[in-house]
């Protein structure tokens, strides 16, 4: 008998394949059962769920990066751990990057009743994770990016993490203790970024609620940027793979030129990277050496209002249709374009924000028709995790991103 599945053209097509699994086309790509949960047509509307390419993942790949797969069935591709925050007995506030704003964002999620994180104590209870957990990114695995010339300074020399962090008062810290208050979460950053570009290939799409440190290369970091986990997650989803994920489009919207992805870009000629991004060209950190490798490069000016940006990001997605089909779209969405943020120096308002998070989802699902994922990156206004939490909102609501497979939320 014949049973029926969606492609990613939305055309129902006949499949005579056996034993309870399904065929997607596209991608000659087996789909779990789960996966079929979503799959099987009860409307004719895309859904991310159905850009998920779980065969695609060899999991072992991940071992270093996640204690167990996350099931299908109990866990939502959202990733976050709590030592994605930074607290060093009061001086990260000397910075004004809010480097709480991760717990704050999973804290306002969570009050309106769209995740359920439990403490580590509530897990252990009640055994319902329903968000992804990474493990701190090993050595082995940031030297799939970085010279090891950097990471012997980032672990051996105070002065390399002032430098990052721009905060001096860092220097006065013993060692181990700034390792562990502020190396160990950007670690923790880096591993979630590549997890959630593996969940977004499986499942369609994922959301590290951290992560995005755009101005990280191989060589080095500057801006609170320590690792590129951008190359970091892409150059494993590659060997994780086969190379059936090659081409990614990615899209920096964060107010900062995205200037450490572009340099590595470049050290690593990566052709297959498409970047697009729209940033102020007139704050830091104008780097000029950075640019030939953007493909798409907006430099607006500062004082930027809502309807300037929307229409820039919105001619910058369509020009970005000329790289037809890419594997993955990663997009780096930093709140830092919001009015009244101290570093950026735009006047978008949080509705705006929330218009752009919305725009790109969209056209990774009905344009450019491949998984997303997406990173916070930048941020520093205190409201900044307000305005995350409401687009986080907005999105879930909009595409299901809290439907656990199987059900009809
Ligand atoms: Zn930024």
């Amino acid at each position: 008998m014949l049973s029926w599945v969606l492609n990613p053209l939305g055309i129902s097509l006949p499949s005579k394949t056996p034993l309870g699994a399904k065929f997607d086309n596209r991608r000659s790509c087996m789909l779990s059962a789960a996966q079929q949960a979503h799959t099987v047509p009860q409307s004719s509307a895309p859904t991310f769920a159905s850009l998920g390419r779980p065969c695609l993942i060899r999991k072992e790949d991940y071992a270093d990066i996640v204690k167990a797969w996350p099931s299908e069935r109990s866990t939502l591709p959202f990733v976050y751990h709590d030592a994605y925050n930074v607290t060093i007995f009061g001086i990260e506030k000397l910075h004004p990057f809010d480097s709480c704003k991760f717990s704050k964002v999973v804290d306002k999620l969570n009050a309106q009743g769209l995740l359920s994180y439990q403490t580590h104590e509530e897990k252990k209870q009640k055994h319902t994770p329903q968000m992804a957990e990474p493990l701190m990114a090993t050595h082995e695995a940031l030297l799939n990016v970085h010279t090891p010339k950097y990471i012997d300074a980032i672990h051996s020399s105070n002065m390399k993490v002032v430098q990052v962090t721009e905060l001096p008062p860092l220097l006065i810290l013993p060692p181990p203790l700034l390792q562990r208050q502020v190396v160990n979460p950007m670690k923790y950053h880096a591993a979630g970024t590549m997890l959630a570009a593996a969940l977004a290939i499986e499942r369609g799409w994922s959301i590290n609620l951290g992560g995005g440190m755009h101005h990280a290369y191989a060589n080095d970091g500057m801006g609170w940027c320590m690792f590129d986990d951008v190359h970091l997650a892409i150059r494993r989803l590659r060997t994780a793979t086969n190379g059936a994920v090659k081409k990614v489009l990615y899209i920096d919207l964060d107010v900062h030129q995205g200037n450490g992805v572009s340099r590595d870009k470049l050290a690593f000629k990566d052709e297959d990277l498409i970047i697009v991004d729209v940033f102020n060209g007139g704050i830091f950190p104008k780097d000029e050496d950075a640019w030939p490798a953007i493909n798409i490069s907006v430099p607006l000016r500062s004082g930027a209002r809502d309807a300037e940006y929307l229409k820039a990001v919105r001619q910058a997605l369509e020009d970005a249709t000329q790289w037809s089909q890419p594997d993955l779209v990663f997009y780096n969405a930093g709140t830092d374009v919001l009015e009244g943020d101290p570093l950026g120096r735009f006047n978008i308002s949080p509705s705006a924000i929330q218009q752009r998070d919305q725009m790109v989802f969209e056209h990774a699902l009905h344009v450019a028709k491949a998984p997303i994922v997406m990173t916070l990156s930048g941020g520093y206004a205190p409201q900044s995790s307000d305005v995350i939490s409401a687009s986080l909102s907005n999105l879930i609501r909009l595409f299901q991103l809290n439907a656990m497979p199987g059900s009809s939320a």
